[in-house]
């Protein structure tokens, strides 16, 4: 991820400048809040176990699905979470990723499209900045559910539906239980990885 992202040079210069172009584009709207699972630096963590590779993974706030055995019910409610603008999340991932060796970011929960438009806003800003960059992200609704939802498009890979207890099968590798799907998204197409 490092490679494929450049140098570190004039990284915050270029992050304020690529937020004030997407402020502007938005006619001067102000950005949206997104709720993370606990402070920034405790929700944006290193993993090898959520996706291919070393990923940053974002832990986000709010679920319906109400799952029973999950192993986080206090991001059940979004009010267990801490507000914080999507715009400093994102330029605290950038930073993140220049500085690290990373091949790509992971959305997890609580359910990340529970919030869906500050995903969409987070997710605009991040490809604006490295069109690059790998996607996965973890629901607990279905594909068919959220295929709709403008957010999808910049999602590589859905880790999909929710945590069951009665099936759970550890020796699958990214997910909990066997009925959660692994699909790769590009242009419409869905491939379902086995
Ligand atoms: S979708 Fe995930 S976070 Fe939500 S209840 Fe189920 S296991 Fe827990």
């Amino acid at each position: 991820m490092g490679n494929m992202m450049g140098g570190t040079n004039c990284v915050s210069a270029g992050v304020k400048f690529s937020s004030f172009i997407y402020w502007m584009m938005r006619g001067g709207v102000k950005y949206m809040d997104i709720y993370l699972a606990s402070d920034i630096n405790n929700s944006i963590i290193e993993s090898l176990t959520d996706g291919t590779g070393i990923r940053l993974v974002i832990f986000t706030c709010g679920c319906i699905h109400h799952c029973p055995e999950c192993q986080n019910p206090k991001s059940w409610d979004i009010k267990n979470g801490v507000r914080i603008p999507v715009v400093k999340v994102a330029n605290y991932i950038i930073k993140k990723l220049y500085e690290g060796d990373f091949d790509g970011i992971t959305l997890s929960g609580g359910d990340p499209l529970y919030q869906s438009d500050a995903i969409l806003e987070l997710l605009v800003i991040l490809k604006n900045k490295i069109k690059s960059l790998n996607i996965w992200c973890y629901t607990g609704y279905l594909y068919e559910e959220v295929k709709n939802l403008k957010a999808i498009k910049y999602i590589d890979t859905l880790v999909d539906g929710p945590f069951e207890k009665d099936k759970k099968f550890p020796k699958k590798k990214f997910r909990g239980s066997w009925n959660q799907r692994i699909l790769h998204l590009s242009n419409g197409s869905v491939v379902m990885e086995e």
